[in-house]
């Protein structure tokens, strides 16, 4: 492109810019996205990071925390030495509650400028943010009538997770499915490991399959015939708790973990990493053998992301979060 070509359409792309301005001072996002669209179009790979950092603010007004992510990381990207487009990131992030991301973020903003009060600010109501969550949080524990022993053991194992790792769970899954466990730990051991956050009600290695119609989960306790050392049907193993509360934290410790003692071993002689999943227990019918419904309370999860594969990918509207990508998924949706 010649340079002449080059700066006739900036200039194009500028002018539509300053129309998408005033959509935007005067709180019509939805045009003002439309316009600074436009003006990324105009110009391609030569996009000024300023059209992405001002649609991601419309964006962020609009309640697109996605969007407005894909954006400003386009921004960072594009001006990485630009206080403003790690400023607007931040904000975005905290909106997304990623509050660690978004400190992150602020950091750099204080190495370009020491002296800003506005940074120091945002960083400030981060804090109080991250803290009225944790109170909140505390609330919500209480609110599941956890027994003594288990409250205890979440508050005594609380630091060893981080709370970003913490998975949604949304149809309270009293249960877990764990992945990459070898055939033959033995329940002793699995019972020291996975009771780190609330005892075990019932721990069973299953094989599902599948007839005409129905669905079985079928204890292998029950069944001698099966070979236990076929690793294509190697079961999966099936832990039940009490409350819904442990397999949160269970899964946020152990997901994609490797312990020696616990993982099977792939054709590289590699230790698989440990996969877990929720699980409804032998009590939780109705979330047993069938998609479940939308949890009553809207979440704005997207529940695709939650089980299979969400075709969508970051043009969904719906939140994928990251410790809950295919938690949700049971072995009957793999048919
Ligand atoms: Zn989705």
């Amino acid at each position: 492109m010649s340079t002449d070509h080059k700066e006739l359409l900036l200039r194009q792309a500028a002018r539509l810019a300053i129309r998408a301005n005033d959509f935007a001072l005067n709180g019509d996002y939805i045009d003002a996205v439309k316009y600074y669209t436009q003006a990324i179009d105009h110009c391609g790979e030569h996009a000024i990071f300023s059209f992405y950092l001002n649609r991601a603010l419309c964006l962020l007004k609009m309640d697109f925390s996605y969007l407005a992510l894909f954006d400003a990381n386009q921004a960072v990207r594009l001006s990485p030495q630009n206080v403003k487009c790690y400023y607007i990131r931040s904000r975005v992030l905290r909106k997304l509650k990623r509050h660690e991301l978004a400190q992150n973020d602020l950091k750099i903003a204080m190495k370009i400028c020491p002296n800003c009060e506005i940074i120091r600010e945002e960083s400030q109501r981060i804090n109080e943010q991250s803290e009225r969550e944790l109170c909140f949080f505390n609330e919500k524990l209480k609110s599941y009538n956890l027994n003594d022993k288990t409250y205890y053991k979440i508050k005594v194992n609380f630091h060893l997770i981080k709370a970003r790792d913490l998975p949604t769970n949304i149809w309270n899954y009293n249960g877990i499915r764990v992945e990459n466990i070898r055939y033959d730990v033995p329940i002793k051991l699995i019972n020291e490991y996975f009771s780190l956050f609330g005892n075990i009600e019932f721990i069973k290695r299953a094989y599902c399959y599948y007839d005409d119609d129905n669905y079985h989960n079928q204890s292998i306790f029950n069944r001698s015939s099966l070979s236990p050392t076929s690793s294509s049907s190697s079961p999966s193993l099936f832990i039940y708790y009490y409350n819904p509360v442990t397999p949160m934290f269970t899964i946020a410790y152990f997901q994609g973990k490797t312990f020696k003692e616990l993982c099977q071993i792939n054709d590289d002689k590699q230790y698989k990493s440990l996969r877990l999943y929720f699980a409804p227990t032998d009590h939780q019918i109705e979330l047993k053998y069938f998609r479940p419904n939308y949890p009553p309370i809207n979440t704005q999860e997207c529940y695709f992301w939650r089980t299979t594969y969400c075709n969508l990918k970051e043009r969904c509207p719906k939140f994928h979060l990251q410790p809950c990508k295919n938690v949700d998924a049971q072995m009957w949706m793999f048919k």
